[in-house]
């Protein structure tokens, strides 16, 4: 069927992110109920076009972990992707109506991701690009599947100015420019388990520490890092837009679609050009930490040289123990995050409170050297996916105690 705007109802306001709104709508002339996303864009109209090729893609990706695709069309100024609704929402919002998430569904969440990042991977040799809680859908038959994956790149660079949250998933390696590969889904799959797992997302400042601890050492690798994502910045804002990505005609050469197929062109993160973050408060507060966040420890322009953040981080060191996993509330500006992620430990599921299975899984993935972690397929045959494939879970029952 062709969509068009006129013939969909919208029902009501699913959510908003940085790059668009999600509404439910109704499909009037077949009656079906459908997720619209629309996506603000600045391309021009050729660019434009490009951006709905690219998008037919998804007709073609089918799998019980992947969110249908239905039609895509330009709405000026945005472009409207209409899409499977998931009667449960996304994981971001269930934990945040239900608190924590039991470790035995984290379990099966794991492995429903897995098979849809190796399905993607395998069978159209797509990446994902930004594995979170708000990009995992689950509904009332207790299916759990992926949404907005990197099928256009021409999409992916139209709204890259507009776009900050998604930062915080970022992997080292591309935090520090390198390619944007399958293992890099893996580590934002790490922080995701964790967030679920303990309901709350899982870097935090330990305010208290940040304070006392300004006389450090002088030798910073912190300022180095700072460089590179001041450099980063810079050349996000002149991504080159024309360039072909995810084509119909170039996605089956290994070379042009496979592993890190942004760069060396591409800018290293795709972070709002430097007019927009680096000169304002871009301070990382997450939506559930929120209301905790105290004015006074907001910094306004994020320094690009030993932040406290990282000086709390070499004081946690000499307590080893690690990235603070028990604090309150975070504030953290992007790079002051961004520094953590790439020179701290990563964080860990807490010792105690979860099995071993749960904490070796999760530290696979959370692995800092690429090299030394492993890939969705090779995570499908860990024990704990194991044994979450064996033993199974009444995910239809579970969604029965989600409001
Ligand atoms: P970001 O813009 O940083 O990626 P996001 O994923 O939350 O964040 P959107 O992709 O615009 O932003 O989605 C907004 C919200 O709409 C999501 O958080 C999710 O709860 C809801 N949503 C998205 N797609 C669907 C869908 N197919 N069915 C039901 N709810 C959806
Ligand atoms: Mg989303």
């Amino acid at each position: 069927i062709e969509l068009k705007a006129e013939d969909l109802r919208t029902v009501c306001e699913l959510g908003q992110g940085n790059g668009g709104t999600v509404s439910k709508v109704v499909h009037v002339p077949t009656g079906k109920t459908m997720a619209k996303k629309l996506v603000l864009i600045d391309a021009k109209p050729a660019v434009r076009k490009q951006i709905l090729r690219e998008l037919q893609i998804m007709h073609d990706c089918r799998s019980e972990h992947i969110i249908s695709f239905f039609g895509a069309f330009v709405a000026d100024p945005h472009i409207c992707i209409c899409m499977e609704y998931s009667d449960k929402g996304s994981l971001d919002q269930i934990y945040k109506r239900i608190g924590a998430i039991d470790i035995d569904v984290v379990a099966q969440i794991a492995l429903a991701v897995l098979e849809g990042l190796t399905y993607l991977y395998d069978a159209h040799r797509i990446i994902h690009r930004d594995i979170k809680p708000s990009n995992i859908l689950f509904n009332s038959a207790g299916q759990i599947k992926l949404c907005d994956f990197g099928v256009s790149g021409e999409l992916i660079n139209s709204i890259a100015d507009t776009f900050v949250g998604t930062s915080t998933y970022m992997s080292p390696e591309r935090i520090q420019g390198a390619q944007y590969t399958v293992k890099s889904d893996v580590w934002s799959l790490g922080i995701t388990l964790i967030e679920l797992a303990l309901g709350r997302f899982p870097f935090s400042d330990d305010d208290s520490e940040l304070e006392e601890d300004s006389s450090e050492e002088e030798d910073d690798p912190d300022a180095d890092i700072a460089h590179y994502i001041a450099n980063g910045l810079s050349s996000a804002s002149s991504v080159d837009t024309e360039r072909s990505f995810a084509s119909r005609d170039s996605r089956d050469s290994e070379e042009s679609f496979g592993e890190g197929t942004l760069s060396p062109r591409r800018a290293p993160i795709a972070l709002p050009p430097p007019t927009i973050s680096i000169s304002t408060a871009s301070t990382v507060s997450h939506p559930d930490t929120d209301s905790t966040t105290t004015p006074g420890t907001s910094r306004g322009a994020p320094k690009l040289s030993a932040p406290n953040a990282s000086s709390a981080a070499k004081k946690n060191r000499r307590k080893s123990r690690g990235v603070s996993l028990q604090g309150g509330g975070m504030t953290m500006s992007i790079l002051e995050l961004l520094q953590h992620i790439v020179n701290e430990p990563a964080p860990t599921l807490p010792a105690g409170k979860y099995g071993a299975d749960a904490q070796g899984f999760v530290a696979k993935c959370l692995e800092k050297r690429p090299e030394d972690r492993p890939s969705p397929k090779e995570l499908l045959g860990d024990p704990w996916m194991r044994s979450a494939r064996e033993e199974g879970y009444d995910l239809v029952a579970w969604a029965e105690t989600i409001p």
